[in-house]
């Protein structure tokens, strides 16, 4: 069933070593089918490189497995809560890539200093609390999916499609799988540049507010005009 999903989501996940983004087995994608309300996600540690389209592992919303022979990824939880509190999320990676997961390990969120971060993410990439001892013992996929939605309650979480869970790592989402891998790469880029930048400028400031307004709203929004239309 959704062979063209599970082609899908098999894509996005081998860009994840393609794209550097992933060591072994650390990362998963996965997209949801808004017709049925189920998701295919990748399987549990398994190899990339023996990884097939059919070994991807359909879900529904309620944890239960609807089809595969494999058991689903471990952050399955997470991502059900982010599709549940989030709908307009089709898609959603986790990843431990290294420059984004230092700004996670380190505690502290990601300033946009310049339009490479302001073309895709509207604003500073939050970074997340730790999870209490009593949210980690009692359902630690779940609470860190919980957290997020927290997090991205009432906002434009679509302009935002990345988070940083502290001490751990991140989450992207899009309007597909692809497209949260594509946001995945761009975090893992703004954050190696942002990294860099305060390496050579400890005092640097974020990007003045009106040149993050102009190449966000320039590619996203009712009045876009970036690249050849639509
Ligand atoms: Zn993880």
């Amino acid at each position: 069933m959704l062979e063209a999903l599970k082609e899908r989501v098999y894509k996005a996940n081998m860009l994840l070593p393609k794209y550097n983004l992933i060591t072994f087995t650390w990362g998963n994608v996965s997209e949801i089918d808004p017709e049925t309300g189920y998701f295919a996600i990748k399987p549990s540690g398994v190899e990339y490189d023996e990884l097939k389209p059919e070994d991807m592992v359909i879900m529904d919303l309620d944890g239960n497995k609807i089809e595969g022979k494999y058991n689903p990824s471990s952050d399955t939880l997470t991502h059900i809560e982010i599709y549940k509190g989030m709908p307009d999320v089709r898609g959603i990676v986790h990843t431990h890539s290294p420059w984004a997961t230092s700004w996670a390990q380190a505690g502290r969120g990601i300033p946009c200093y310049g339009t490479t971060h302001a073309d895709y993410m509207y604003g500073e990439i939050p970074c997340v609390r730790n999870l209490t001892k009593e949210e980690i013992e009692e359902a630690y996929e779940k609470n860190t999916g919980v957290l997020i939605v927290e997090h991205f309650k009432d906002t434009e979480y679509m302009a935002m499609p990345a988070v940083l869970c502290k001490n751990h790592g991140t989450f992207t989402w899009g309007k597909d799988a692809h497209d949260a891998v594509h946001n995945a790469v761009v975090l893992e880029e703004v954050a190696k540049m942002a990294a860099q930048t305060e390496w050579l400028n400890k005092d640097v400031e974020p990007a003045p507010q009106e040149l993050q307004d102009k190449h966000y709203y320039r590619k996203h929004g009712a009045n876009a005009y970036y690249g050849q239309g639509k």
